[in-house]
């Protein structure tokens, strides 16, 4: 088989990559790798020397592969797959961007939350598979076992989602911001004998200076936070909330959807989205054993215990960045009634939120 791959180079795709090195996926099918800017130029060696970079836009390269993988963005699919679909081309479309995520005609991969989608589409003759949502594919890993037991009437989400999952550039912004708030008094926050009021209106004319460098996320990160993500949608939410419903409901293949809403808020974290989860469960069912559901839903969910300890060393983007982890604690009844409980859960959004359910989809296809 003949696979292309696009967007190889940026954040998504880099960690794609490395998770393709590191489980030996480029020995099953044959690789070209294409680039938008740099066609012409050395591509990555993935195990069998030297590889020249195709260009990305070159619709005649890009149907001679049996499937491409796309990392590159949603502009790019905008442009190119209609005009690979118009040329005829009948191959698999593999994407991490969200572009063509609500098409009937195509699939919201996540395996092991419905590997059973997937197969009957892969057996239906549908081309397009592609990456959900991250804080969605997040959320659903785990506790998709909740929503396939019957077990959830409604819930919401209330995210805290990191720099990385806006790009680079914003990434390096979050950084320099931290780096400005440092410069604005380090002698103050290293002297324990300084007054506090003073460190903090330094810290604070800083964060709400003109200096301080927001041209990418548009407002102070490092500080503070940012309860926007992306555009408005109708009735109030941003898109990124209604992805929480939309695709979550679409991946389950539900056929009744569950109301699923909340707030989606940017925060300063570097890597790895976390969120909050209040659930209205359909009948009262005891705390350990939603627990027990949990553990045992598959071999990456780690069940945190609701103590301090454990909720320091294990449930937070500090302790799971660079993992396929996603743990999930603070599991307890709420005050409301004993249909109500509410839980955190933390995941690296570029592995299991993006790289990781595209690359094992390229596995699925190849029945390795
Ligand atoms: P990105 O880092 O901006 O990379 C996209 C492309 O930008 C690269 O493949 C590369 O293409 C080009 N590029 C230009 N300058 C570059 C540089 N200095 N270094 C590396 N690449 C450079 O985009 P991304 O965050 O990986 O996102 C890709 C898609 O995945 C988007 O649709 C996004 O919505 C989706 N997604 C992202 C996340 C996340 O957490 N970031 C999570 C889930 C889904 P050329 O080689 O063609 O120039």
């Amino acid at each position: 088989m003949k696979i292309g791959f696009c967007g190889y180079r940026g954040m998504v795709g880099s960690v794609l990559m490395d998770r393709m090195l590191k489980e030996g996926d480029f020995k099953y099918f044959e690789p070209t790798f294409f680039s938008t800017s740099q066609a012409g130029g050395a591509g990555p060696d993935v195990g069998n020397g030297a590889t020249v970079l195709e260009n990305a836009k070159d619709i005649k390269a890009l149907s001679a592969m049996d499937a491409i993988v796309s990392c590159q963005g949603g502009d790019f699919t905008k442009e190119i797959y209609p005009q690979l679909r118009q040329a005829g081309w009948k191959g698999y479309w593999i994407d991490a961007a969200s572009t063509r995520r609500m098409e009937k005609d195509s699939i919201i991969v996540l395996d092991p939350v419905n590997m059973d989608v997937i197969k009957n589409g892969l057996k239906n003759g549908i081309k397009d598979y592609i990456g959900g949502n991250c804080t969605v594919s997040l959320m659903l890993m785990g506790i998709g076992v909740l929503f396939q037991k019957g077990l959830i009437e409604w819930m919401t989400s209330m995210t805290y989602q990191a720099a990385s999952g806006a790009g680079a550039k914003n990434m390096r912004e979050l950084v320099c911001q931290m780096g400005a708030v440092w410069n604005a008094a380090p002698e103050l926050a290293t002297n324990p004998a300084s007054a506090i009021l003073e460190l903090d209106r330094k810290v604070q004319a800083t964060i709400a200076g003109s200096d301080y460098p927001t041209a990418n996320f548009g407002a102070p990160l490092a500080g503070s936070l940012i309860p926007w993500i992306d555009v408005p949608v109708d009735g109030g939410q941003t898109r990124e909330e209604w992805k929480g419903f939309a695709e979550t409901n679409k991946i389950l293949g539900n056929d009744k959807p569950i109301p699923i809403d909340g707030l989606c808020v940017r925060i300063g974290a570097m890597r790895s989205h976390s969120q909050a989860l209040t659930i209205k469960m359909t009948k009262d069912v005891p705390v350990d054993e939603i627990e027990g559901m949990i553990r045992e839903y598959n071999e990456w969910v780690q069940l945190v215990p609701n103590n301090k300890e454990d909720t320091l060393k294990y449930l937070s983007p500090a302790a799971v960045s660079g993992t396929l982890k996603i743990p999930v604690g603070r599991i307890h009844k709420m005050r409301m009634g004993p249909e109500y409980v509410t839980m955190f859960t933390v995941g690296d959004q570029l592995l299991w939120g993006a790289a990781e359910p595209i690359r094992r989809m390229v596995r699925i296809l190849l029945d390795k």
